[in-house]
């Protein structure tokens, strides 16, 4: 009886997996198609083959380089010979190779596809996995689709020796060439990914995402503690951490993540193009009537009922996907960005996401710290690349001041996002919705237009800033509110903003949903104009813009009078 058991047992033993975390038994029917633990959502590693059925569109997959294996450059023996070595893996993964490579539709949509299995030697690069990543950039590169890679390894091949070490250099530089040539490459990092193969391809996609579970980074875990002495926390390297550093742009678990790629795939599919739809007749403008007091200006936009980012970014775009993270020191929530449609147009989104009410969360009521600056300068590049027009929406009283902020080199990410902006080849178009205060505020509005609600405020420093230097009063902010003409009629008439939009009358908030319904006709009217340009010429404009920010305000004078080797300086000025 019980031998008969243990035959039963042993027959289906084939059929049933233990969760390396809670210990418990599922078949494989059970964890098909996820390999996600019924018990305790962990998921369980994943082959290559398992991985593609779940990611791309059934019957789509088509393989390349399938029978492509590895010489044996150093003969290299440890226990056993490489050559030995090899074809164990072979025989137990059924892959020539610890990579797979091929073309395949994700929600319709063709893309390249490397996807690493860490059962074929733990996913090392060696030459094969090196190539397989080459020629999946190549592939993207030539049918103009975009690349998608999966990894799970723990570095390079030691067997392959230096031949294995360089071919971090050989996928950068693939990398490198999909940049060039604006193909968007989206990088999925799984459980676990470092050293080789993290410090060239899998850290460096356009979007990477870490499947939740996942660990990655330079160095593992054990080597980090055996060189420092230290223990790491158990979070250490894990997706949150990623994406709390600033080192990923969203995690998603494993259920989640064919949706995922497949929304990521469709925004990387679009590019900037004449516009095909018919906008939609605008909203009757309500007349700006209002001339408030500048100071009532001030206190209106202030005011934690005025609707802000989030408000704008639920009412006037729809499929929003946000992205985090620098990819260098941090995560700033303070700065929105993402992918979003506008009127169904594929665009990228970047804000200041400001909490006036309740607790700030972190958000520092919307001062901006350098993190912040640079993840906006990172997606404006990411925008230009995939070929997606950027709008900005701004509302803040000011980056961040503060030690950390120093140290973080806050002037330089604010001067990076400007020269970033300067020469970004795709339309840019700004919309001032709240307190545009200073240079947190310059940095995300300049572009190809700058629009502003009738209520918002832009400024060279708070009015009680302000008073306090020049009144030397701050009780004078409401005199020096009117004195720095802030409001947006003010602005319009200095020729620094293109278009007032209109809010309901009495204000944005008393009427949330309209307000997003006037600002986002206005930005699609914008939109569409550039759109129709080809970006030679809207980076060109963009730059005669810049170039004439204050000028007819240099005056010639006739007082001046200057040495003769001056003269050529000042007509200089006045031209
Ligand atoms: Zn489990």
């Amino acid at each position: 009886m019980a031998d008969a058991l243990l035959a039963r047992i042993r027959a289906t033993a084939d059929r049933w997996r233990r969760c390396p975390t809670c210990g418990g038994w599922w078949s494989r029917r059970v964890l098909e198609p996820c390999w996600t633990c019924p018990g305790c959502a962990s998921p369980f590693r994943m082959s290559a083959r398992r991985r593609i059925a779940l990611l791309v569109d059934a019957g789509t997959f088509v393989e390349h380089d399938a029978t492509l294996r590895p010489g044996d450059p150093l003969r290299f023996t440890d226990r056993v010979p490489y050559p030995t070595r090899y074809e164990q893996a072979r025989a137990r993964t059924g892959l020539s190779e610890a990579a797979v490579l091929g073309t395949a539709g994700i929600g319709g949509t063709r893309v390249a596809l490397v996807v690493l299995d860490f059962d074929f030697m733990g996913g090392s690069m060696g030459v094969v996995v090196g190539e397989k990543v080459a020629r999946g950039a190549e592939i993207a590169s030539a049918e103009r689709i975009p690349l998608l890679t999966v990894s799970a390894s723990g570095g390079g091949r030691m067997q392959e020796g230096v031949l294995a070490l360089q071919q971090g250099a050989k996928t950068a530089a693939a990398i490198r060439s999909l940049r060039d040539a604006g193909i968007p490459y989206i990088s999925v990092l799984t459980d676990p990914v470092l050293g080789g193969v993290h410090v060239s391809f899998s850290s460096a996609g356009d979007v990477v995402i870490a499947e939740d579970g996942a660990r990655a980074g330079f160095a593992g875990r054990r080597v980090i503690e055996q060189t420092s002495g230290q223990q790491l926390p158990p979070e250490f390297q894990s997706a949150s951490f990623l994406l709390r550093h600033g080192h990923v742009d969203s995690v998603a678990t494993r259920p989640e993540l064919p949706r995922v790629l497949r929304r990521l795939v469709s925004y990387a599919g679009t590019r900037v193009a004449p516009p095909t739809v018919e906008p939609a007749p605008a909203p009757a403008m309500p007349p700006c009537d209002e001339d408030i007091d500048p100071w009532e200006a001030v206190r209106r936009v202030r005011a934690t009922h005025r609707p802000r980012l989030r408000h704008y970014l639920d009412a006037m775009f729809t499929d929003v996907f946000e992205l985090h993270g620098d990819r260098r020191s941090g995560e700033d929530p303070v700065v929105f960005g993402g992918f979003a449609r506008l009127h169904g147009e594929a665009v990228v989104v970047i804000g200041h996401d400001r909490i006036t009410c309740g607790p700030p969360e972190g958000r520092n009521n919307g001062m901006t710290r350098p993190s912040g600056y640079r993840k906006a300068t990172r997606l404006m590049v990411l925008a230009a690349r995939w070929g997606l027009p950027v709008v900005t929406l701004v509302d803040t009283p000011g980056a961040h001041p503060g030690a950390g902020s120093e140290r973080a080199n806050q002037s330089e990410a604010i001067a990076e996002t400007m020269i970033t902006v300067a020469g970004l080849a795709t339309p840019v178009v700004c919309a001032v919705i709240g307190e545009g205060g200073s240079g947190g505020a310059l940095a995300l509005s300049i572009g190809d237009r700058l629009l502003m609600q009738q209520n918002a405020t832009y400024s060279i420093i708070s009015p009680e800033g302000c008073a306090a230097i020049l009144f030397s009063d701050s009780a004078k902010a409401p005199d020096a509110a009117r004195a720095l003409g802030l409001r947006a009629v003010d602005l319009r008439r200095h020729g620094v903003v293109d278009e007032v939009v209109a809010e309901p009358p009495g204000g944005a908030h008393t009427d949330p949903a309209r307000a997003a319904d006037l600002l986002r006709h206005a930005l699609r009217r914008h939109l569409d104009e550039l759109r129709a340009r080809p970006v030679r010429t809207i980076v060109a404009a963009r730059a005669r813009r810049l170039r004439a920010l204050g000028r007819d305000w240099c005056l010639p004078g006739d007082d001046v009078t200057g040495p003769v080797d001056r003269e050529g300086d000042r007509r200089e000025l006045v031209r």
